[in-house]
């Protein structure tokens, strides 16, 4: 079923607390823990308990699941004291998509150039 977990998914095993994980802030339907290799002073991945394989799906899907990612996006940053930030959704290898679950990537304090490489 859609959103089911997938056995072979690296974020579906850190939901399930079978990956271990720093976690910074966890809902009813998402999760949010530090990247394991920031590219930012704060780089928190914001991802929804439910399995889909990027954000676009996930709107698509579940769109009220999508609006928590977003709302919780906007509290890790909160709570890192990022007064400027961005949210980034790798869609795709071309774009630099390497887990296939919905994540978005939360980054701020330091500057962060525009347009994006
Ligand atoms: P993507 O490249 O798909 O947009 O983002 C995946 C992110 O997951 C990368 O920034 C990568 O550093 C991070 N990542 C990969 N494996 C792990 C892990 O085991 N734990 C954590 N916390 N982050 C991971
Ligand atoms: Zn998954």
């Amino acid at each position: 079923m859609a959103g089911e977990p997938q056995a072979d998914c690296l974020f579906c095993k850190i939901v399930a607390g079978d990956v271990p994980a720093t976690v910074v802030r966890e809902t009813e339907t998402t999760v949010a823990f530090r990247d394991i290799n920031p590219q930012a002073p704060t780089h928190i991945l914001v991802i929804p308990k439910v399995h889909y394989p990027d954000a676009a799906g996930l709107a698509a899907a579940e769109p009220a699941v999508a609006a928590d990612v977003l709302r919780e996006a906007g509290e890790v940053a909160a709570e890192e004291k990022a007064e400027s930030y961005r949210i980034v959704f790798n869609t795709g290898t071309g774009a630099g998509q390497t887990v296939f679950h919905a994540h978005a990537h939360v980054l701020g304090g330091r500057g962060l150039q525009w347009p994006p490489g």
